[in-house]
């Protein structure tokens, strides 16, 4: 029996090891597994998770209703206090809803103020500027600073740029999927802002790196998700400040509800708790009536966005990897430069990208796209007709996605196999040169 929180920890940790042997074949070259073991499981001392006492949520089981998206949409602030956007900003934004949106396009049209104009937006689209009652000039400062913020160590990837794709992403699996439906304006405006500050004041280096050399933020919170913590706790300080606090028309109870999830929410993108959230959400879908926590639901959601352009359209996926891995890279300068071990992933002059990338792929994002599109199935699906008005034909699924990252998965897989057989003619060569020059030492 394991009834010990010991044990209970033990089995957690065993469980990850059971997911990562999947992970195991030769296939998969040593530095690919070590990154995912070092990535997305935790081995520097398992964090012990808050109890899994659910927030209580307001019943909203009549709140589906096909007319709330209309009325939201609808719903928008026309006066004129609002931002202006100019027409190249509006051209591009007509495409906002679609899976593979051109952030970068974005970012031109706006001259580097995509979150600016993608908030804004989205906020009035939903209804929730007008539904909290915002200052349109309130939130104008709140989204420049945290524009700033995402700007301040000049990150290849983590910056402002991946705020919005990441924000624009959670979008389309509010709108698309029809999961708005599901959710009360509390809760998607909880979601739209989460997934804004997500990655807020991110250094550019990794956990592993702050815990490693002992960082300022490592020291404040006691090696456990470091960077996440400081997202959320930076986010809520900007709040605090009267210029920017965009929440001073919520109720208390509304307050406490908004932060509680914004908290879940980006804690769950701490990608130590990969393979735990992805089986406790199998787990749970496998049940006769699965019933599914919001606040566990909308994590699972916006982890998969935030991992998402290896599902997109090859070129965004591939400028995204090439800002990813140049930061890493950069990490790996730093780690040389203090006499650490390079981290997994992070040595510019030894690393086989396409084999990594298939890694990621495969391990990672397939699995965490599939997980959720199962779990969006369960919630979205229509309750059962009553007995005798079944389906004519039992063979049609009662409910299904349209799933877009299906197709581009494929196709970017397809993509990075082709430049795996390059690598590793590359590679052979190079070790080639190494055998033949004589006075080059042995490793
Ligand atoms: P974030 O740091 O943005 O909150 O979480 C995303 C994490 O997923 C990254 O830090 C990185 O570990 C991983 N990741 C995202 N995209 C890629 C990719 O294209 N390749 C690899 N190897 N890892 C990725
Ligand atoms: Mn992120």
């Amino acid at each position: 029996m394991h009834n010990g929180q010991g044990s209970a920890k033990k089995r957690r940790l065993a469980d990850e090891d059971d997911e990562l042997s999947e992970v195991q074949p030769d296939a998969v070259p040593p530095e690919v597994r070590e990154w995912l073991a070092s990535t997305f499981t935790r081995q520097l001392g398992p964090t012990r998770r808050k109890s899994d006492e659910k927030p209580k949520f307001k019943s909203v089981a009549h709140a589906i209703r096909a007319g709330i998206f209309v009325d939201r949409i609808y719903r928008r602030v026309n006066h004129t206090a609002l931002m202006q956007f100019p027409p190249e900003v509006v051209k591009v934004l007509k495409t906002l809803d679609d899976w593979s949106f051109d952030v970068f396009a974005l970012h031109e049209s706006t001259q580097g103020q995509p979150i600016k104009f993608l908030s804004y937006d989205l906020l009035n689209r939903y209804g929730i500027l007008h539904k909290f009652k915002m200052v349109p000039a309130t939130l104008e400062n709140f989204l420049l600073r945290i524009e700033e913020g995402y700007c301040k160590y000049k990150n290849p990837y983590h910056n402002n740029l991946h705020a919005t794709d990441v924000t624009q992403t959670v979008h389309y699996m509010l709108c698309k999927t029809g999961l708005m439906n599901w959710l009360t304006d509390l809760e998607i405006f909880a979601t739209l802002i989460a997934a804004l500050i997500h990655d807020f004041e991110h250094t550019g280096t990794t956990n592993n790196f702050h815990v490693m050399s002992g960082t300022e933020a490592a020291l404040l919170y006691n090696d456990r998700a470091v960077l996440e913590n400081h997202h959320i706790s930076a986010s809520f300080r900007l709040l605090k400040e009267d210029d920017c606090n965009i929440l001073q028309n919520l109720s208390r109870e509304e307050y406490r509800e908004f932060r509680t999830l914004v908290i879940d929410m980006v804690l769950a993108t701490d990608m130590s708790f990969h393979f735990q959230q992805l089986k406790n959400m199998r787990n749970l879908l496998t049940l006769a009536e699965p019933s599914v926590d919001k606040s566990k639901a909308l994590s699972l959601v916006l982890h998969c966005c935030d991992i998402s352009h290896p599902a997109k359209k090859w070129e965004l996926h591939y400028r995204w990897t090439t800002s990813l891995l140049e930061e890493f890279f950069r990490q790996g300068d730093k780690e040389r430069e203090l006499g650490l071990p390079f981290s997994p992933l992070c040595d510019r002059n030894n690393i086989m990208i396409a084999e990594s990338q298939i890694g990621f792929i495969d391990f990672i994002v397939d699995p965490s796209m599939t997980v959720c599109s199962d779990m969006l199935e369960v919630i979205l699906a229509p309750e059962k007709p009553p007995v005798g008005k079944e389906r004519e034909n039992e063979n049609t699924p009662a409910f299904s996605l349209v799933k877009p990252w299906v197709v581009s998965l494929a196709e970017n897989k397809k993509h990075w196999k082709e430049k795996a057989v390059t690598e590793a003619v590359q590679k052979k060569q190079n070790e080639d040169v190494k055998v033949d020059v004589p006075t080059t030492k042995a490793e």
